[in-house]
C-alpha cells in the first residue's frame, strides 16, 4: 500500500528529472548526439517515474477521504445513540432510548451501528450480526415505546 514513502519516491524521481533538465541546460547542448540522447532518456524515465508514484499517493488519499468520510457519518450520529445498560439504541424525542438495539462493542470501538438479534438456539442471548459479542438478553433487549395516549 502506498505511504509517506510513496511522496518521498516520487519527490526523488522528480529531483533526479531536475537535476538531468538542469544538467542539458548548463551543458548549452555541446554534448554528442548519443550522450544527448541517453539523458533525455533518463529524464523521461524519471519523469514516468514520477507520475506512476504520484498515481499511488492519488490513489491513497482517496482512500483516506472514504474512511474520513466514514468517520464522520458515525461521529455524528454518535451523539442520536444513548446506551441503556449493555445496548445502545435510538433516541426518541425526549432523548430516552428506543427501539432495536446495536452492539455495544462494534459501537464504543469501531463506531458502527450493528443490530443484537435473537439467537434462535439460545433465547435468553442476543448477538452482534457483526462481531459476534454475545449479550445477556434483558441487558440488551428492544424497547417497544410506549403506546402515545389516544387524545
Ligand atoms: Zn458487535
Amino acid at each position: 500500500m502506498p505511504d509517506i514513502a510513496t511522496i518521498g519516491a516520487a519527490l526523488s524521481s522528480l529531483k533526479t528529472a531536475t537535476d538531468i533538465a538542469k544538467f542539458l541546460r548548463a551543458s548549452d547542448f555541446n554534448l554528442k548526439k548519443a550522450e544527448l540522447k541517453l539523458k533525455m532518456a533518463d529524464l523521461v524515465s524519471a519523469l514516468a517515474e514520477a507520475k506512476m508514484e504520484l498515481v499511488d499517493v492519488q490513489e491513497e488519499i482517496l482512500e483516506k477521504d472514504k474512511v474520513i468520510t466514514e468517520l464522520k457519518e458515525a461521529f455524528e450520529s454518535k451523539d442520536q445513540l444513548v446506551r441503556r445498560y449493555d445496548a445502545y439504541y435510538e433516541a426518541d424525542s425526549n432523548g430516552a432510548p428506543v427501539g432495536i438495539s446495536y452492539c455495544l462493542r462494534c459501537w464504543e470501538g469501531d463506531h458502527k451501528k450493528r443490530q443484537l438479534v435473537c439467537d434462535s438456539k439460545d433465547r435468553m442471548n442476543r448477538t452482534c450480526t457483526s462481531c459476534g459479542q454475545r449479550y445477556e438478553g434483558r441487558r440488551s433487549s428492544e424497547i417497544i415505546p410506549p403506546k402515545e395516549p389516544e387524545s
